[in-house]
């Protein structure tokens, strides 16, 4: 079972992944978290993405697109992977569908969650990682993810864990940034999706919309009808 899940930065998309993982039992194969282990482990990767991503710009295809194939090539994909966080733009969507061809490899859903903006950026802006699990749902400004509390100290709501903020969920013109590359119907993301709806129509290839506005449970539900 391979999957793409699309969604703007704040729409649930890592959430909403993990529970499709967990359906399947396949990897989770997220863009982001493989830059920022890479930061954190200072590899080279690492060192050549930070600035980029500090910045809210994509880091350029020729460093993004060979390290997505390959990942996608190893042990663990073998039987199955939801790639999330890629592909981000049209160049990238063709790259994939391309490898896909070549290596006879077949796409079976891909999942978009729509969400405004404004609504996006606001659940950015609050949210807080786990330190134990970065799919834990934590967020200050969503009573259903409220974060716990223990000794006045904000804690994970599922698991007690240290929270932390991604430095770019703060910076206003980073998330502009990152929404300017989702929203861009033309050469963004958008246009990604739309690659793949319209491939949707002459494979067996089934696409699931979502409305990424009610809760995680509510959304998690219209996902689970569709696959
Ligand atoms: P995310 O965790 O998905 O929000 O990604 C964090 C950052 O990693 C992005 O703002 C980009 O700088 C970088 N990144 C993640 N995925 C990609 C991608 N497919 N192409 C280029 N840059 C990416």
């Amino acid at each position: 079972m391979n999957i793409l899940i699309f969604g703007p930065n704040g729409s649930g998309k890592g959430t909403q992944g993990a529970s499709v993982q967990k359906k399947f039992n396949i990897a989770h194969i997220e863009s982001g978290v493989i830059f920022r282990e890479n930061i954190k482990n200072g590899t080279e990767l690492g060192m050549k993405a930070k600035d980029y991503m500090d910045r809210g710009d994509l880091v350029p295809d020729d460093i993004t697109i060979p390290m997505i194939l390959n990942r996608l090539g190893q042990i663990d994909c073998a039987d199955g992977w939801l790639l999330d966080g890629f592909p981000r733009n049209l160049e990238q969507a063709a790259a994939l569908n391309q490898a896909l061809g070549k290596a006879g490899m077949s796409l079976d859903f891909v999942i978009e969650i729509v969400l405004d903006r404004e609504t996006a950026k606001s659940r950015i802006m609050g949210r807080r990682l786990c330190s134990n699990d970065n799919n834990h749902p934590n967020n200050i400004f969503i009573d259903a993810i409220k974060p716990g509390a223990k000794d006045g100290k904000m804690v994970c709501r599922v698991c007690g864990g240290e929270l932390s903020v991604r430095s770019d969920d703060q910076d206003e013109e980073a998330i502009g940034k990152r929404h300017d590359i989702y929203y861009n119907p033309v050469s963004g993301t958008l246009a990604a999706v739309d690659y793949f709806k319209k491939l949707a129509g002459k494979k067996s290839l089934k696409f699931i919309e979502l409305d990424g506005a009610p809760g995680v449970k509510e959304v998690t539900e219209q996902l689970m009808a569709g696959l």
